[in-house]
C-alpha cells in the first residue's frame, strides 16, 4: 500500500530498490503484520480465474504467518517470522465460502507453513467448515510431530483428503543437520495415523542437504519406497536467508551459482563432498522412471488410484499447460467467424498445437460449456478469450 500511495521509496520498510545511480538500497526491516484480520480478502477477481478453473487447481489460502521451527533449508520461517500469527477461523471459513460460492473452486490448500501447528486453532475452523455445512476436499503442509489421530479425524471430517508431510531424509543424521528435529519413526507413526484415519500422504523429500552422500540418496529413497504412499524429491535451493547459506561451509555445502532462476528445486545449485549434480540428477531420474512405470502400469490394469475426474485431468493438463504457459489463446487474434465459432477455434488450436484433434476438441468443448472460454465479435470476427 505504501507503494501504491506513492511514499518514497527511502521510507518503505521492507523494500530493495535502485536508487538514482543505479545502486541496490535496502530499506529497514518491515514489521510483521500483528493482526492479519486487517487484511482484506484477496481480490480473486482481478484474476482470469478460467485459467486456474482449466487447469483443474485449488484455490490457495492461509490461515495464519510464521513457523517457530528452524530447519537449516527453509526460507518459509524467514519470510513469515517464527512468531505464528493467526486468522479469526469465522473469516478463514469466510474466504473459502466465498472460494467455493463466487469463484468457482471446488477444492482447497491451505499454504500456512504448517497448518497443523496450533490444534486449537485447526479445530475451530474445522468446527466452522462441518457446522456450516461446507462439502469441498481440502489438503495442508504439515509436520509428522504435530498431528494425532484425533485431530486427523477431524480435519478429514471436515473435507481433509491430503496432507503433504515435509520428510527431508530417510538417514537420521542429516535430519539432525538440518534441525529437522523429527525422527524416521516419528515419520512412520504420523504417516500410518493419517492412512488410518483415510487422509493420503505425500511425502517430501530433499536432496543435496548437508552429509548427503550416494549412501543417503539411497537411503532416502529406500524410505520413501518403504511409507507406502506417494513422494517426491525437491533439490537444496539454498536461498538467501536460509541458514544453509549463511552457513554454508561450515555445513560443508559450496553453492555452484547465484543465478536464482536456477533456485527452483528442481536443480541442483549445491555440492556436498561426495553429492553433487551428478549423484542428485541420478536420484531424481531413478525416481521419474519409476513413478512412470507405476502410472503406466495403474493406466493399463485401469485401476489408477485416482479415477474419474483426476485421471481426466492427468489427460488433459498438459495441453491447459501448454496453452496457458504460451498464451495461445490470447495470440489467436481476430479470427474468421464461422458458423460455428467452436469448430474454428478447435481446427485452428488443433494447427498449433501438438496434440490430437479429439483430444483438443474434448478439452475446448469442456471449456466452453463451462464458460471458461468465450469469444466476442469484432468487425465480423471472432476473439476468443479465458473469461
Ligand atoms: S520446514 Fe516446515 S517446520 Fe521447518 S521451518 Fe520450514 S515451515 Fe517450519
Amino acid at each position: 500500500m505504501d507503494l501504491v500511495n506513492s511514499k518514497k521509496l527511502a521510507d518503505i520498510d521492507g523494500i530493495a530498490y535502485r536508487d538514482e545511480n543505479g545502486g541496490v538500497k535496502l530499506t529497514r526491516e518491515r514489521r510483521l503484520i500483528e493482526n492479519l484480520d486487517e487484511l482484506p480478502l484477496p481480490a480473486r477477481h482481478l484474476f482470469q480465474l478460467s485459467r486456474y478453473h482449466a487447469l483443474d487447481v485449488h484455490a490457495s489460502l492461509i490461515t495464519g504467518r510464521g513457523c517457530p521451527f528452524n530447519c537449516i533449508f527453509c526460507v518459509g520461517s524467514r519470510m513469515g517470522g517464527r512468531r505464528v500469527r493467526y486468522r479469526n477461523p469465522k473469516l478463514v471459513v469466510d474466504e473459502i465460502e466465498q472460494a467455493l460460492t463466487v469463484y468457482g473452486f471446488n477444492k482447497v490448500n491451505f499454504e500456512d507453513d504448517l497448518l497443523t501447528l496450533n490444534h486449537k486453532h485447526l479445530y475451530a475452523i474445522c468446527d466452522e467448515i462441518i457446522a456450516r455445512g461446507l462439502k469441498f476436499n481440502w489438503s495442508a503442509f504439515s509436520r509428522v510431530d504435530t498431528v494425532n489421530p484425533d485431530m486427523l479425524r477431524k480435519m478429514k471430517e471436515s473435507g481433509c483428503t491430503h496432507v503433504l508431510y515435509g520428510i527431508e531424509s530417510g538417514n537420521q543424521q542429516i535430519l539432525d543437520t538440518a534441525k529437522k528435529k523429527i525422527t524416521l519413526d516419528k515419520v512412520r507413526e504420523a504417516v500410518k495415523m493419517a492412512k488410518d484415519v483415510g487422509i493420503q500422504v505425500m511425502a517430501s523429500f530433499i536432496v543435496g542437504l548437508p552429509g548427503e552422500t550416494r549412501e543417503t540418496l539411497n537411503q532416502s529413497v529406500q524410505f520413501a519406497q518403504g511409507l507406502g504412499v506417494p513422494y517426491g524429491f525437491h533439490v537444496l535451493s539454498p536461498f538467501p536467508g536460509t541458514e544453509v547459506r549463511e552457513k554454508a561451509s561450515e555445513y560443508g555445502i559450496e553453492i555452484l551459482t547465484n543465478n536464482w532462476v536456477k533456485y527452483d528445486c528442481n536443480t541442483a545449485v549445491t555440492r556436498t563432498k561426495e553429492a553433487g549434480p551428478k549423484e542428485i540428477y541420478q536420484t531424481i531420474r531413478e525416481y521419474n522412471d519409476i513413478i512412470k512405470r507405476v502410472l503406466n502400469y495403474l493406466e493399463e490394469q485401469g485401476t489408477l488410484d485416482l479415477h474419474g475426474e483426476s485421471t481426466k485431468t492427468r489427460r488433459r493438463s498438459p495441453l491447459a499447460v501448454a496453452l496457458l504457459k504460451s498464451d495461445v489463446i490470447e495470440n489467436l487474434g481476430l479470427m474468421k467467424l464461422d458458423a460455428n465459432p467452436v469448430d474454428g477455434l478447435i481446427d485452428k488450436v488443433a494447427e498449433l498445437m501438438p496434440y490430437s484433434h479429439h483430444q483438443i476438441s474434448d478439452n475446448i468443448t469442456s471449456w466452453v460449456k463451462q464458460g471458461f472460454l468465450k469469444y466476442t465479435v469484432k468487425d465480423g470476427h471472432a476473439i476468443w478469450e479465458w473469461s
